[in-house]
């Protein structure tokens, strides 16, 4: 038996004997949500006619023999499951009224509408993982019973004759009384119930028709609070003190006056038989404090709020002059000081009771960032991600349900954190793509999902970037534009320039862009060397390092400076080109490079175009120069790491990539060791980009910008442009200038002459103009259909089918079905189908269900609105 495509248990079935009334106003039935493991999904339960059931509340209902939370999703007038109705169960009680808010719950309904994902989906990236799990129900003597039990004891009647005062119960509704008289509160958990009386499901359930007790599910909470020893300074300065102990207490004072042991030992590299004799001398006290799991940063030295300069100030008050929700697009250069003017915003919301979300791409980056904040709003601050343990998630998350005024930062799925009395949201880094998540479903993009959360709670959200992505530009400039020009001449607006993106935020909402021109204290951009490899290469340099870059390494060794070696991520796909002439290849329709294709070990090369399918041989030959040196690209980390060490045997460096960085803990690592100076270069790939304040690095290189150029995406020059201007952005942010050096066999790519000029309005000029030409984002939409299967012949027939199927809608255009770029993935072979829309047009949107029913339970298929990644 399937209800909505869920396998329903054959327990779900009522007892012979019960009756049923019939609820006469509208709605008879409701969904809910149960959530425990194994048997998570939507089912169907009758309404009780004494509850007042809304979505978004939390239930108890039957599942099986047990009595489960959930959360009720939404009322039914007709049963919508293919079961006589006297089989379906009735939900038990209503747990917590109003769990979600309105807005919040209308939130997760826009986000499994838009990505066409099924909302427990959506509710499971919302919530803490096996919340609903951890709920408790309990069973306690309703008042009356109460009320009389306490009558019964003034009046020094015996519980016998209580018992005989009530209603005729079973014996097994007897002993469940029995039960909860003999205890205090009157309060027992089901299961203890459960384990004492034998049937005690019915004997509750009899109970509880009769109105003798109540039944209620435990609010969450964390089982075994952690416990921690604090050291704290009492004040008392003698002068029989060691040296040794005067330092410790200078550390404590220092920081406040309290510490936890385990850091102040740390910090001091002390033991703790000193801190014990301190203890019993009355210098300081040490006992045992509750910590929440949230995670645990060093103590910070308190900072302050620096004066701004003009821009700064500009935008900070741009930013509190708006009453309720907009959209601020902060476009400052780096080095701009975007983080001050976010931490200035947040400070006065804070005081009015209120709390502020900052988003940033990835956890790289958050320890700096984290303690900046930290240092400026102490422990206001906590950090939400799903790298965290599943106890410090969840602790995080209680939290934030309080409602004292705080900032959460975290990663992509912070977005759902449940702060109540939210006054700010703020996307750091608004450009990078790992605020969209790939899969699983829901495939969300966070800077969506924050503009309407900002659009719902009623509050402004601040896009931040040194490099706007297209996407915010155009949204902006468009509504900025079209605001003013309906102000300022009604009834006559004028057609714009660039027309309209479909954008999923209101049409309506106001926008801002404001813009942070200069470096702090005037600080010069560093200046961007551009080196061309194929010269390199014609003067017989065949190191990956040009001459340019290895004079600069000697330097920095020499000088003892600091520098940054980025090479661009192995990708999935990786492109060919002449190594003597820098050609590339690319497909013959789609104006995309063509990737290497590599299917398994011995197989033909082939290059492929991932958009149309077109494909061809791998040429011996460049069909431009006749070169052999025609090479598909990817350098590592650890190539280059091999050829430095070769080359450079006596200068430091420290990887800094996805390999080194796994453990916890090891970014803030890494990066501290850098700046004490324990080595001169960090080497490292995309995490370098992100929001690094590290002011006394002078070199920037760029190993190989040709990885990132050639990408076959249509994003690709996009993403490279970001890339490159952001890590460059990197050199130059101390008092020392910087110099950036940018290796590559294109040095006339229009990216590359915009990185060298740190151009952001002309590349975005003529790239926009391609994106319009072609209507690709932010003009026309993409949808993209993502097929795998462990069966190479099955998916792509599915594809094929499903590719048919849909081109009897109209509105669309259909690209594919293609293979992925790298076909088989763990054992699962990918094809995938991509559907461009026309701007304008409101698309006439297929099916989704019928589109998943013609996929085979062998193929499964997800549903990726506005992908970023189509390789
Ligand atoms: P961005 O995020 O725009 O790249 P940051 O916010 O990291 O820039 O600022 C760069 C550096 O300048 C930081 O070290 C920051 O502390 C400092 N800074 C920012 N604003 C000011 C200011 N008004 N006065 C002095 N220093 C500032
Ligand atoms: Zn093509
Ligand atoms: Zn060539």
């Amino acid at each position: 038996m399937y209800i909505n495509g869920i396998n329903l248990p054959n327990f779900m079935v009522a007892e012979p004997g019960e009756s049923y009334q019939s609820n006469e106003n509208g709605n008879r039935w409701v969904e809910v949500l149960v959530d425990c493991p194994g048997n998570s999904g939507l089912f169907t339960y009758r309404l009780p006619i004494h509850l007042e059931i809304k979505p978004g509340d939390i239930l108890s209902v039957p599942f099986g023999a047990q009595q489960l939370g959930a959360i009720a999703i939404r009322l039914l007038s007709e049963l919508n499951v293919d079961l006589p109705p006297e089989k379906i169960r009735e939900v038990e009680d209503i747990v917590s009224k109003g769990f979600f808010k309105s807005a919040y719950w209308e939130l997760l309904n826009r986000v499994a509408a838009y990505y066409y994902t099924p909302l427990i989906q959506v509710i499971r990236v919302a919530l803490p993982p096996g919340l609903l799990g951890r709920s408790q129900r309990r069973i306690r003597l309703s008042r009356t019973v109460q009320d009389q039990e306490t009558k019964t004891q003034k009046d020094k009647l015996s519980p016998p004759q209580l018992l005989s005062s009530l209603p005729f119960v079973s014996p097994t509704a007897q002993q469940i009384l029995g039960l909860l008289q003999a205890q205090s509160a009157g309060d027992y958990s089901f299961a203890y119930l459960q384990q004492k009386v034998k049937s005690a499901y019915r004997g509750v359930r009899e109970l509880l028709r009769l109105g003798l007790v109540e039944s209620y599910l435990e609010p969450p909470r964390a089982t075994r609070p952690k416990l921690q020893k604090a050291v704290t300074f009492i004040g008392t300065i003698d002068p029989d003190l060691t040296i040794r102990q005067r330092e410790i207490l200078e550390v404590l004072r220092r920081r406040g006056g309290e510490v936890w042991q385990k850091e102040l030992l740390q910090i001091c590299n002390a033991s703790s038989s000193i801190l014990k004799t301190m203890a019993e001398k009355g210098y300081i006290v040490i006992e045992e404090r509750e910590v929440l799991r949230t995670e645990q940063s060093p103590a910070l030295a308190q900072d302050y709020p620096k004066s701004l300069n003009a821009a700064q100030a500009n935008a900070l008050a741009s930013i509190q002059a708006l009453d309720g929700f907009a959209q601020v697009l902060l476009h400052g250069i780096t080095g701009s000081g975007k983080t001050e003017v976010y931490l200035q915003a947040i400070a006065p919301l804070l005081k009015e009771g209120k709390s502020a979300l900052v988003l940033v791409p990835e956890i790289g980056l958050t320890p700096q960032l984290t303690d900046r904040f930290r240092a400026r709003f102490g422990n206001k601050v906590s950090v939400y991600h799903s790298a965290l343990s599943e106890g410090e998630r969840y602790d995080t998350w209680r939290q934030m349900l309080t409602g004292e005024p705080q900032v959460v930062i975290g990663t992509r799925s912070a977005i759902f954190a449940p702060l109540p009395n939210l006054g700010l949201i703020i996307l750091d880094e608004e450009h990078d793509s790992s605020f969209k998540q790939d899969s699983p479903i829901p495939t969300y993009h966070a800077r969506t999902v924050a503009q309407w959360r900002a659009e719902l709670e009623n509050c402004p959200l601040v896009l931040g970037s040194a490099t706007p992505s297209l996407e915010s530009w155009v949204s902006v400039k468009r509504q900025e534009a079209g605001g003013r020009s309906r102000k300022s001449e009604v009834g006559s607006r004028k057609s714009e320039v660039l027309s309209p993106p479909a954008s999923p935020a209101s049409p309506a909402s106001p926008a801002h862009y404001l813009s942070l021109p200069e470096r702090i204290n005037s600080r010069p951009l560093p200046p961007v060397e551009v080196v061309d490899m194929r010269q390199e290469l014609q003067e017989g340099n065949r190191s990956i390092f040009s001459k340019s870059l290895q004079a600069a390494l000697q330097q920095l060794q020499e000088r003892r400076q600091q520098g940054i070696l980025f090479i661009h991520r192995r990708g999935h796909s990786t492109f060919v080109s002449c190594r003597s002439c820098g050609y590339v290849l690319e497909c013959p329709h789609c104006d995309v490079s063509l990737s290497y294709h590599h299917t398994e070990e011995g197989a033909p090369q082939l290059l492929r175009c991932h958009y149309c399918n077109y494909g061809r041989s791998h040429p011996q030959h460049c069909p431009e120069c006749s070169s052999p040196y025609l090479k598909f690209f990817g350098s590592g980390t650890q190539r280059v790491a091999q050829e430095l060490a070769r080359q450079f045997p006596q200068l430091r460096f420290i990887r800094f990539d996805s390999d080194t960085t796994r453990n916890k803990g090891a970014h803030r690592t890494l990066l501290t060791q850098f700046a004490n100076g324990e080595a001169e270069l960090l080497v490292g790939t995309q995490m370098l980009t992100k929001g690094l304040d590290l002011p006394q690095v002078t070199l920037v290189a760029v190993v190989a910008a040709d990885g990132l150029l050639h990408l076959s995406d249509y994003r690709a020059s996009e993403r490279a442009f970001q890339t490159l201007t952001q890590v460059a952005g990197r050199a130059g942010r101390g008092d020392d200038a910087g110099r950036v050096i940018v290796q590559t066999y294109t040095p006339e790519h229009p990216v590359i002459e915009a990185v060298q000029g740190h151009d952001y309005q002309s590349f975005s000029q003529a790239e926009l103009e391609q994106r319009q030409a072609l209507n690709y984002p932010p003009y026309g939409r993409l949808i993209l259909l993502r097929l795998s299967s462990l069966d190479p012949i099955q998916v792509q027939n599915t594809a094929q089918t499903i590719a048919t199927a849909l081109s009897t809608n109209e509105g669309f255009e259909i690209l594919g079905p293609a293979p992925a770029s790298i076909v088989r993935v763990a054992n699962r072979y990918r094809w995938q189908i991509l559907l461009k829309f026309v701007p304008d047009a409101l698309p006439q949107l297929p099916d989704w269900e019928e589109v998943r029913s013609l996929c085979p339970p062998s193929v499964s298929l997800t549903i990726d609105v506005d992908p970023l990644n189509i390789m």
